[in-house]
């Protein structure tokens, strides 16, 4: 196969910026993830481009064309182009001169196959010009063929140029649905003997690769790869695998967060950094599953979703089957009353007596009226 197809391909943007860096004397082309799953008959979900043009001077085409460069990681030669509903990742030819195990030291180059030494995996190192016509240095599409994830060169050296492609490592081989025995056996001996160097990784670049992890359609057996190679205990200590396998068995939430709330139910501490949306909803799911707190009250406040997670973690880890009755319609009952109900109060007495009454409605199991609520006032 030497040809590659898809909608991403007639991307407008992207075939655009393409042209024009090539009228203008540079190579360009599709890179990464797109080619990759494209390939694999995987959606695409984000478009990286690769050229030899350097950085002010995709930014000039860009500008040309009428859209917006902003230069998100410019020193690493990346500029990410939005313009015409589309956003493009585009990164200068790059070799690896230098690392320190947590970025690798680049330089601009103007060869593709410099630029594909510096990848992290082979199958990850495929191009495709603006005609779909593929590139190939390093023998990815062997690797897809027969669906095996290898480092470019030796994983030993890969890795230790930035430990962060352990994890990486362990995230393609569930994302992509390949499974454990994807990994390269040379690789996988080596995430494990250098398993330690992960403590050198920023927590934003390891919370990113674990929430992709997790969020792979079936992560288990990769997960269990992943504590087998030593690996998990580094990232995440105190994980339970069990907890979250009887969560997924029993039909929970395929969401990241979900998964890693049954994951780390027994941890102490969780040493990831999400955001304030997510770390919110994991709170509440550890903290529902170790109470007797009623789940049509948290599905009443958080939504039917949000209490169906939290039922099945808690069935998880206390035994039994989860129980979804009343749940919707708690999650869609309105609070029959407003503050115009008690024209004789304000502020804070105010307050607790909406409270007062929210919580005798929601213990009828949100049945009392809005006549019976004002009688019992
Ligand atoms: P997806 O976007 O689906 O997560 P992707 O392969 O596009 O997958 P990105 O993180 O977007 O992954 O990176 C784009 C490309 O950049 C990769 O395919 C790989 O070639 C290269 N790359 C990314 N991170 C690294 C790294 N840590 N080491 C070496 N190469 C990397
Ligand atoms: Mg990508």
């Amino acid at each position: 196969m030497t040809q590659v197809s898809g909608h991403w391909l007639e991307d407008r943007a992207a075939q655009a910026l393409l042209s024009a860096l090539e009228a203008g004397g540079a190579k360009a082309y599709f890179v990464g993830g797109c080619v990759r799953n494209a390939l694999l008959g995987l959606p695409v979900t984000d478009l990286d481009i690769a050229t030899s043009a350097r950085p002010e001077a995709v930014i000039g085409a860009a500008k040309a064309l009428g859209y917006k460069p902003v230069p998100t990681g410019i020193e690493h030669g990346t500029v990410t182009v939005v313009g015409g509903g589309s956003v493009l990742e585009v990164t200068t030819f790059r070799k690896d001169v230098e690392t320190d195990g947590r970025h690798a030291v680049v330089a601009f180059s103007e060869s593709l196959e410099e630029d594909a030494a510096r990848r992290d995996f082979r199958m990850n190192a495929l191009y495709a010009d603006r005609a779909g016509k593929l590139s190939d240095p390093t023998g990815g599409l062997a690797d897809i063929a027969a669906r095996k994830i290898c480092f470019v060169g030796a994983p030993d050296e890969r890795i230790r140029e930035d430990y962060l492609r352990i994890l990486r490592l362990f995230r393609f081989a569930a994302q992509l649905g390949f499974g454990p025995e994807a990994i390269d056996p040379d690789a996988l001996l080596a995430a494990a003997r250098l398993s330690y160097g992960l403590r050198h990784v920023s927590t934003e670049r390891i919370t990113a690769e674990v929430l992709k992890t997790l969020g792979a359609a079936h992560p288990l057996k990769v997960l269990g790869a992943l504590q087998g190679s030593g690996v998990l205990v580094r990232v995440l200590p105190g994980a339970s695998l069990p907890v979250l396998q009887r969560f997924v068995m029993l039909g929970g939430s395929a969401t990241p967060v979900a998964r890693l709330a049954a994951l780390m139910a027994f941890a102490g501490h969780l040493p990831l950094r999400l955001s304030k949306k997510d770390r919110r909803l994991f709170d509440m799911l550890r903290r529902f599953a170790w109470s007797a707190e009623s789940a049509a009250e948290l599905a009443y406040r958080e939504g039917a979703e949000v209490a169906q997670s939290a039922v099945v973690l808690r069935a998880a880890l206390c035994g039994g089957e989860p129980s979804f009755a009343g749940l919707d319609a708690a999650g869609k009952a309105q609070f029959p009353l407003v503050a115009k109900d008690f024209p004789e109060l304000e502020g804070k007495a105010l307050g607790d007596a909406l409270k007062q009454a929210e919580q005798r409605w929601i213990g009828s199991g949100f049945t009392l009226s809005r006549e019976a609520l004002l009688d019992e006032k």
